[in-house]
């Protein structure tokens, strides 16, 4: 009898565990049982920074759905509960993902830790058709910038673990170190170059231009919206055939059309360019900055 009773007790006391809403769950301390650190993020980029730094002491997952704009999404229900037992919450900023604060809020998890990840990275307002100040949001495309949020997941992990704050600190200034090289690899390219200014489709490029002294012109402006007004398209026909614009960049997300438009009407080719939003051809951050770099340098004739 007190046999059968204890074993009622038990499988009692492991439903209440399954269902994960235990009072327990979310009131025990960072790291989870399983000693790793619960990593949230919201998109590709934070997501890889988040993995190079956690190395296989966290467990990284993303928010937005791959080939969902960042630009547009709204978290759902499902997305606060994930917030709720996570340890850190990394998010990009720059209001990206202007949700981020009030689904902390919602998400009532106490020990959570969330890192703003452009934390003391210098703004670049943005340029768009409604001129309303906003920042712009894409720091992750700039190598700089990266090192900066990179620095400051790590400082996060730390306080939320900070048993392993060495580990975390190691993995960051290798990953950082990384960032640099690549970015030695192309300033004195660039430096060099005549032409400053290349042609693409989303205006994402504002970040990764101050690291080079370069110039973007865009078929769309900062936030994605949409297609460009007729005006626009010819001010950029006109632009590309003065600058003999030979490459145009379109990004397979958002735009496509419009810059092959573009690209015909001129007589340029259309190049592949990575905005990191969400992960794309199964290839890393670094690789696809590589990419992008050597893409631009070359339409640049460099
Ligand atoms: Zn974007």
């Amino acid at each position: 009898m007190r046999k059968k009773k204890l074993a009622a007790l038990l499988l009692a006391l492991a439903l209440l565990t399954l269902s994960g809403c235990g009072v327990e769950q979310t009131a025990s301390p960072s790291p989870d049982a399983s000693g790793k650190l619960i990593v949230s993020t919201t998109f590709d980029a934070p997501a890889e920074f988040a993995r190079a730094v956690g190395g296989d002491k966290a467990v990284v997952s993303t928010i937005i759905p791959d080939g969902t704009e960042p630009h547009d999404f709204e978290p759902k229900a499902q997305d606060i509960r994930v917030l709720s037992t996570a340890d850190v919450f990394v998010y990009n900023g720059l209001g990206l993902e202007s949700w981020a604060q009030e689904a902390v809020s919602a998400a009532g998890n106490s020990s959570l830790v969330a890192v703003d990840a452009s934390d003391g990275v210098e703004p670049i307002a943005a340029v768009d058709e409604k001129e309303d100040g906003r920042p712009d949001p894409h720091a992750w495309l700039s190598l700089k910038c990266a090192e900066q949020q990179v620095a400051n997941i790590a400082a996060g992990f730390a306080r939320a673990d900070p048993e392993n704050a060495a580990y975390y600190q190691q993995n960051s200034e290798t990953y950082i170190a990384q960032l640099e090289a690549l970015y030695e690899k192309y300033a004195a390219r660039f430096t060099s170059a005549q032409k400053k200014s290349f042609v693409t489709g989303h205006a994402a490029f504002a970040y990764l231009c101050r690291d080079f002294s370069l110039k973007q012109e865009s078929v769309e402006d900062v936030f994605a919206n949409g297609e460009p007004s007729a005006r626009r398209l010819v001010s950029l026909i006109d632009y590309c055939k003065a600058n003999n614009v030979r490459i145009v960049f379109a990004e397979s997300a958002a735009s496509k059309e419009v810059s092959e438009t573009l690209a015909s009407e001129v007589g340029a080719r259309i190049e592949t360019i990575y905005t990191i939003e969400s992960a794309e051809d199964g290839k890393s951050y670094l690789q696809r900055m590589d990419e992008n770099l050597a893409r631009i340098a070359e339409s640049l004739g460099t």
